[in-house]
């Protein structure tokens, strides 16, 4: 395959230069070579025909769990990464709660091998907090680094303890390290299993307050503050948090947060009769939480569009509601929520695409989420006015759990490209990568 490609005429968003047009993006030996508004004649070129499509930034999500090791029959690292670049995404960043949990070089070097042998997309790791997210002692966080760990993280586990939160911010600094967290107060949590509301009390489902949220963003604001480390705040699902977190921005905090497309698009109502992929963590909220939410994807208060992708097996949904576990899987989905979120009128094309590129590169330092000259050529090709309907049997994860099936869906990816190479076209996996 030729190492220059020319992608022609497609709308370029490249939200970090400010293109928002027709352009021709040429590529050279897996990297961006020039971005011209003037058509360029190049000899030997591979040539894609984008007009009448997008070719934005490769997506990167900062929130995925790959599941490997421990759990390869939910996902792996493998079908993670093809999961990934069928929705777009060129790049991932892998929690950490795999079994054995990611806090140690061991576990960070086995999953980097998965990585490279499946040769689809950039897996960037997340190491623990805490030793075995236990909540009690830190994990080595200079090795986890070494090994080349972006952030660090509890995911799915809040750090309780306040002591251990306030040293990890410090600590991180060293690195210039992110410290993502899980905002959730287990004490006002408790058993719940859903918002606490109209539908919890109507189902008898015990509850979730938004303040088992909002208590412990406002904490960790706090201990940021005094710290001046710098934290990224998971899945926002509350107006709260949403407040929280433009208030702290405005104060020059170092604070960046994600949300997902269930936390933008559904509300607790979605729980309905019992449905099991409604259940996550943190819950779906309310209509005005879901307008909060939304708000601050929109003003810059939230950086990211994360999935939280949480593949599980039909064991642990075909259950009752109560003994499900929490979590659906996100990464076919979330482009075509979040350009449904752009049809409602609720976000700009541009701010969406940012959303999936700059915002989240940004957040965490990561290489690409942009196209200037030299970035490397991750490049998602996008037909946004194609239709589809979402089918969780032809998912290339390994798992279903989606409360998405038989969605109708704005937006089918045509091409992801990776450091320049075509690893998926048209609904296949490209062998040839
Ligand atoms: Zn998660």
């Amino acid at each position: 395959m030729s190492s220059t490609i020319l992608f022609r005429r497609g709308r370029v968003i490249d939200p970090r230069n400010g293109v928002d047009g027709v352009r021709d993006v040429l590529v050279r030996d897996g990297r961006v070579a020039e971005v011209s508004e003037a058509p360029l004649q190049v000899q030997d070129a591979q040539v894609v025909e984008a007009s009448g499509k997008l070719v934005l930034p490769g997506f990167i999500d900062l929130h995925v769990h790959l599941r490997e090791p421990g759990e390869e029959g939910k996902e792996t690292i493998l079908t993670g990464c093809m999961a990934a670049v069928a929705g777009g995404f060129t790049g991932v960043v892998a929690m950490p709660n795999t079994k054995p949990v990611n806090d140690s070089v061991l576990v960070s070097e086995y999953v980097k091998a998965k990585a490279r042998e499946a040769r689809l997309c950039h897996v960037y790791l997340a190491g623990a907090i805490t030793k075995g997210l236990q909540g009690e002692e830190m994990a080595e966080m200079g090795a986890l680094v070494s090994a080349g760990c972006v952030c660090i993280t509890d995911d799915g586990r809040p750090v309780m303890n306040a002591g251990l939160m306030r040293r990890a911010l410090q600590y991180a600094q060293l690195f210039d390290l992110p410290v993502m967290v899980h905002e959730e107060d287990l004490t006002l949590s408790g058993k719940g299993v859903m918002n606490e509301g109209r539908t919890s009390t109507r189902l008898g489902l015990t509850g979730i307050p938004p303040s088992a949220e909002v208590a412990m963003v406002a904490r960790d604001m706090v201990l940021l503050e005094e710290t001046k480390g710098r934290l990224h705040v998971a899945h926002v699902s509350c107006e709260g948090s949403v407040r929280l977190i433009r208030e702290a921005k405005r104060r020059g905090l170092r604070v960046t947060a994600e949300a997902t497309p269930h936390h933008f698009t559904l509300d607790d109502e979605a729980v309905g009769a019992y449905d099991t992929h409604a259940r996550m963590n943190p819950p779906l909220r309310t209509r005005r939480d879901i307008e909060a939410v939304r708000e601050g994807l929109a003003d810059g208060t939230i950086d990211a569009i994360a999935t939280d992708h949480a593949p599980h097996g039909v064991l642990e949904k075909q259950v009752e509601f109560d003994k499900a576990w929490n979590g659906v899987v996100g990464l076919e989905t979330a482009l075509g929520l979040t350009l449904a979120t752009v049809r409602e009128g609720a976000l700009s094309l541009q701010r969406a695409v940012a959303l999936l590129t700059d915002g989240p590169a940004r957040a965490f330092g990561l290489p690409g989420g942009h196209l200037a000259p030299g970035a490397p050529a991750d490049i998602t090709v996008v037909e946004p006015d194609v239709e589809w309907t979402v089918d969780s049997a032809r998912f290339f994860s390994r798992s279903r759990n989606t409360p998405f099936h038989g969605r109708r869906l704005p937006g089918r990816v045509a091409q992801t490209w990776v450091d320049g190479r075509l690893v998926f076209e048209d609904g296949h996996i490209k062998e040839s990568r």
